[in-house]
């Protein structure tokens, strides 16, 4: 889809009676040009500001809006009050999974589904068919295992609560 997105959007917009204008079309490059940094509305907003000074806040939102509802990016919760948007893929029947640094707060993303054998079983156990899934997982990542390898405390970001 990202290499034709642009055309798409334009269909899509059109059968929903929207103009294709600049600013929407700066929006969705600047997730599809920043894919897999699961950036917020406010630094998509900051992006799109630099070649287009004159588009507003709300026509960020908007149009981040509309392109979900299309169906071009995925908004992912990751805890930190943050509406963060990342493209959807093709190739993914399911959303990958996301490792949250609880110490520096660094996503990183888990390219495999993982999850077949379990969604069978709750097919068997629970007569539900699994569509999709957020997973996040909470730890450390690799610098922060280290650094607390000096044994330091490791005190847990008190702006990401675990238990929500
Ligand atoms: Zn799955
Ligand atoms: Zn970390
Ligand atoms: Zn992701």
């Amino acid at each position: 889809m990202i290499s034709s997105n642009n055309l798409t959007f334009k269909e899509e917009l059109k059968v929903r009676g929207l103009r294709f204008t600049a600013q929407r079309k700066a929006v969705l490059d600047a997730i599809i040009q920043n894919d897999g940094k699961h950036l917020s509305s406010e630094e998509i907003y900051d992006l799109v500001k630099i070649n287009s000074p004159e588009i507003g806040v709300a026509t960020v939102y908007r149009t981040l809006m509309l392109l979900e509802n299309m169906g071009f990016v995925h908004r992912i919760d990751l805890d930190d009050g943050k509406h963060r948007y990342e493209v959807s893929r093709n190739e993914e029947d399911h959303l990958h999974h996301h490792l949250i640094c609880i110490q520096c707060g660094s996503i990183f993303e888990v390219k495999y589904d993982l999850l077949e054998s379990l969604e069978d079983q709750i097919l068997k156990e629970n007569n539900f068919l699994v569509k999709n899934h957020s997973v996040k997982f909470y730890g450390f990542c690799g610098y922060c295992m280290k650094n607390s390898s000096s044994g330091e405390i490791i005190k847990p970001l008190t702006s990401r609560p675990l238990n929500r």
